[in-house]
């Protein structure tokens, strides 16, 4: 059977573009590799200059500390001329900062330092706000809803204790993309992972075994697992 096109209305993986705004090079790489690896698109621009010029992104991650212009500024005319939604990010203090950048429109903010996580799940929620079925990942015979944690097989829903799920949602954000283990280790077990890795395959097996779905997770041997564009008939 061929699989169609992994349905994610609004938000199909790889084509939801976040903008990240900072110039500071060590805190952009980091969320730049985050969020690429949560199956964004990513572009980065270190000025607020840059962020106004900048396409069409879906979200702006707009750190309000910039060097060349005011960050709220930034948002204010961001706001004016996109639909984008817009995450303001602040050192931690600087609240007036943030009432003014929400007043200037910007949908939700984080205060440095924050966790990964905690960013990935900022973006969902505003995406599902600008687009409420932007959670649904379809892809086959399998649908991963990213808000309630559910996962369906030919419409059954599969229980899946809370590793397995964070394995399967980074494998369902981009299908056919082969996820490194270190990368599934690092999305299921948070960024520092420096145990054995034979844990993953633990979970792995037990994943495949509940979903039942012969094929569906490939082993890419030497370097990690994906799940498959099509499967055989
Ligand atoms: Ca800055």
């Amino acid at each position: 059977m061929t699989l169609p096109a992994s349905a994610r209305p609004g938000t199909e993986p790889g084509t939801t573009k976040v903008l990240v705004v900072e110039d500071d090079p060590g805190v952009a790489a980091q969320l730049v590799r985050a969020l690429t690896r949560g199956g964004y698109a990513v572009d980065q621009v270190s000025t607020g200059a840059a962020a106004l010029s900048h396409g069409h992104p879906d979200v702006v991650l707009l750190d309000l500390g910039l060097p060349d212009t005011d960050g709220v500024q930034v948002c204010r005319q961001l706001r004016q001329r996109s639909q984008a939604a817009i995450i303001v990010v602040t050192a931690f203090g600087e609240e007036s900062d943030r009432v003014s950048a929400l007043d200037a429109g910007a949908d939700d903010y984080l205060v440095k330092p924050f966790g990964l996580n905690e960013l990935l799940a900022r973006i969902r929620a505003v995406l599902r706000r600008i687009r409420p079925d932007g959670d649904v990942i379809r892809h086959g015979p399998l649908t991963v809803d990213l808000r309630t944690r559910k996962v369906l097989v030919d419409g059954a829903e599969v229980a899946l204790t809370p590793k397995e799920f964070d394995i399967l949602e980074c494998l369902a954000a981009d299908p056919g993309r082969v996820q490194s283990r270190t990368d599934i280790l690092e999305a299921a077990w948070d960024a520092n992972w420096y145990g054995p890795t034979k844990v993953l395959d633990v979970h792995m097996t037990s994943l495949r075994r509940k979903l039942g779905v012969a094929g569906l997770i490939e082993t890419v041997y030497g370097h990690g697992f994906r799940l498959a564009e099509t499967l055989a008939e």
